[in-house]
């Protein structure tokens, strides 16, 4: 860890570490150490409680001392040494398949052993297989006379390596205590009520045998909040350093109302309140030098397009360009057609440029933008590639934003620079974040929220049905049908391979066919070329298909109000947010609209809560919640991947409770104790620089 006030010495400094094991270390990230310090157990065991082998149930992880009855050696395939082994109140057998000769003579009958291991129900009764094993009078390799760590490790580094490297970095820490100096000054701390920084570490490494296993199971010790708290601080404390730092660059100012006016006298319907509520607080943003980052939210279905068109035209009014980014290729299609049929009135020109498009069409496309003649640009990630160039790029709008990388989106605000003006950034999602989150990850976006559909929308009921029950379900897709409705089946994967979901699309397509011969059924799969994708849209668009099979690639954007039913095969696969998405393509128009989640008998505990949650609300953020506090933070925003979001200790389902204190205590620091800001981020996040930076 970077805390270069204090140098901390090279792990290879440490008794045992050899080039190998120092290798080893530095695959996790352990150079030094301090790192070694903030290298923490995932879990303890008590090893120092003796149980009686009466008492011993398959699964427990449990100290037994007793004596060698006596061993077999057992030939075979898996040579292996079978050894009874009796207490006063049973007996059990130990199993080792890889052995000594030494340690064959150290099992004879008559020794006396203490082993840990994890009972198992064997052929023969319980056994342990390879367990820890000493003679009963031997000293404990390390001293058990604090609970046993278990440390997070990586091949080749046994538990009793860590103890011995965690063990020497504690005695360093003894003769260095300024090494994990305390940043938090003694008023901040004490109102806390957590203990100090070196106490903290000093505990969990060796939690005495008293200390609750329950509360270091569930990470609510006082010790892990405090070490989840300062990470947490640190954070909070990078963010606003990057706001800072945002405030003082250069944006263009955005105004001007004549385009918009004409837009909104062309429209067919009357913006919602919450509508002109989000456009007049970005108009204000981009009427200001200061590059605005702002964040979006609108549930599935309230009217995001509209928001981003409406703002797009003030850029354009005021002489820049508009980018608007979407994650799919057929959400960019989809934006095109509906943009492009509100501007070509108004005389804007638009274009869009996605991967697909090569050669001089692709070149014709790059002059036009850089030339300026096209003014509104719509595209996948292919806009942000290195040879797109803008005339004048004043705005840059994202689209369903979780799908992008934080650093896909840097990209596309570089080109925004130009003359050490910043282009302006909105990003639009549908996925709500649950306000915990959008305390950390966006602490450093303003946020708007459309907090209100169109009028005329209806909630969509969703029922739950297993998949035993499936002929029910195409009866009722046959009802809609009847009845001049058209449909959605979503077939999922576990897997992210994308060929197998396309498989089982298009199986599941032949099934229905062969089910319901007279309905006229379309497919759309991510392997689809985007103009057969589109076509197939089309057709469902314009009603020319009644029941469309797809796979999620339908998630985002897609715009059908006569499609008033959708089955979710599998549901319990996805995550809520994706689920509710998914949902949000039906309830658009007049009819009362039904989501069915054909899920896979049996169901277990959590996917049935899950899918209960999706039954009971249609609140995008009461889902969102539910959904952080059952999958965790990474997930739910797709950044396990782009490490948008991860922490090294805390846990935003866990510690959300810490979040308003260490926001008080950033301010308090940024103001009373500014040379601890510093320190504090360096010590918990390894490049400051570009996290979080957007
Ligand atoms: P999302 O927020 O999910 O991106 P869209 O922008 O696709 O939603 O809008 C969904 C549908 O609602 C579109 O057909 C759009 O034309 C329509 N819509 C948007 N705003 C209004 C409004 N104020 N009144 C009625 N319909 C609207
Ligand atoms: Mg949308």
């Amino acid at each position: 860890m970077n805390d270069s006030a204090f140098p901390s010495p090279p792990v290879s400094q440490l008794k045992g570490v050899g080039p190998k094991t120092r290798e080893r270390l530095a695959r996790l990230g352990i150079h030094d150490v301090r790192d070694l310090l903030f290298h923490l157990p995932l879990r303890y065991q008590d090893r120092s409680r003796v149980w009686p082998l009466g008492s011993l149930r398959p699964g427990d992880q449990a100290t037994i001392e007793v004596e060698v009855v006596r061993a077999e050696l057992r030939p075979g395939r898996r040579r292996s040494l079978r050894v009874e082994v009796a207490d006063d109140s049973g007996s059990l057998w130990l199993r080792l398949f890889h052995f000594s000769a030494a340690q064959q003579a150290a099992l004879a009958p008559g020794k006396r052993l203490r082993c840990f291991g994890e009972a198992r129900q064997g052929p023969g009764g319980l056994e342990m297989v390879h367990p820890e094993y000493r003679a009963a009078d031997e000293p404990a390799p390390v001293a058990d006379d604090s609970l046993t760590p278990i440390y997070p490790t990586t091949e080749g580094l046994h538990q009793l390596t860590w103890m011995h490297l965690s063990a020497q970095a504690l005695e360093w820490l003894e003769t260095n205590p300024e090494s994990l100096r305390e940043w938090l000054p003694a008023e901040l701390l004490g109102e806390s009520g957590l203990p100090s920084l070196a106490d903290a570490v000093r505990f969990l490494h060796r939690p005495p045998l008293e200390a609750s296993l329950e509360a270091l199971e569930r990470g609510a010790h006082p010790a892990q909040r405090r070490l989840a708290f300062e990470e947490l601080l640190a954070h909070q404390l990078s963010l606003r350093k990057a706001r800072q730092l945002k405030q003082r660059q250069q944006a263009p100012v955005l105004q001007g109302d004549e385009l918009l006016t004409r837009l909104f006298a062309a429209l067919p319907f009357r913006p919602t309140a919450a509508q002109r509520r989000v456009i007049d607080e970005i108009a204000r943003d981009i009427a200001r030098p200061r590059p605005m980052l702002r964040l979006v939210q609108g549930d599935v279905g309230s009217g995001k397009t509209l928001v981003a068109l409406a703002v797009g035209l003030i850029a354009i009014d005021a002489g820049y360009q508009v980018a608007l980014m979407a994650p799919t290729e057929l959400l960019a299609r989809q934006h095109l057609a509906t943009i492009s049929a509100w501007l070509e009135p108004l005389g804007v020109p638009v274009d869009w440029l996605a991967g697909r498009h090569k050669g001089r069409r692709r070149d014709e496309k790059l002059d036009a933008l850089a030339g300026g003649a096209v003014r509104f640009a719509i595209g996948t990630h292919a806009l942000f590639q290195d040879d797109v160039r803008f005339e004048r790029l004043g705005l840059v709008i994202v689209d369903e934003q979780h799908r992008f990388g934080v650093h896909q989106r840097l990209a596309l605000r570089e080109k925004g620079r130009h003359e050490d003006a910043c282009a302006h950034q909105l990003i639009m999602t549908a996925t709500p974040i649950p306000r915990t989150l959008a305390m950390t990850a966006y602490a450093d976006l303003d946020v708007s929220v459309i907090d209100e559909l169109p009028p005329g929308r209806k909630p969509v009921t969703t029922v739950a049905i297993g998949d035993d029950r499936r002929a029910e379900v195409v009866a009722r897709v046959e009802a809609a049908i009847a009845a001049g409705r058209q449909a959605y089946w979503v077939c999922t994967l576990i897997e992210e391979s994308e060929a197998l979901q396309c498989q089982t699309a298009e199986e599941t397509v032949t099934r229905l066919r062969e089910e319901l011969p007279a309905r006229r059924i379309g497919l759309v799969h991510g392997r689809m070329k985007g103009a057969e994708k589109e076509t197939v849209m089309r057709a469902f668009q314009n009603g020319e298909l009644d029941l469309l099979v797809a796979t999620t690639v339908i998630e985002v954007g897609v715009d059908v109000p006569n499609a008033s039913l959708m089955i979710i095969e599998n549901p319990e696969r996805l995550g809520l947010a994706q689920l509710h998405q998914l949902r949000g393509r039906v309830g658009r128009g007049e009819a009362d609209s039904y989501c069915v989640l054909l899920y896979q008998r049996p169901l277990g505990q959590q996917a049935r809560e899950r899918l209960n949650t999706l039954r009971e609300t249609n609140d995008g953020f009461v889902i969102a919640e539910k959904d952080l506090a059952l999958r965790g933070a990474g997930e739910l925003l797709g950044t396990r991947q782009t490490g948008e979001v991860s922490f090294r200790i805390a846990d935003l389902a866990r510690d959300a409770g810490l979040l308003p204190r260490a926001q008080e205590t950033a301010d308090r620091l940024l103001r009373d104790y500014p040379g601890h800001v510093e320190p504090l981020i360096r010590r918990w996040i390894a490049h400051p620089d570009d996290y979080v930076s957007v």
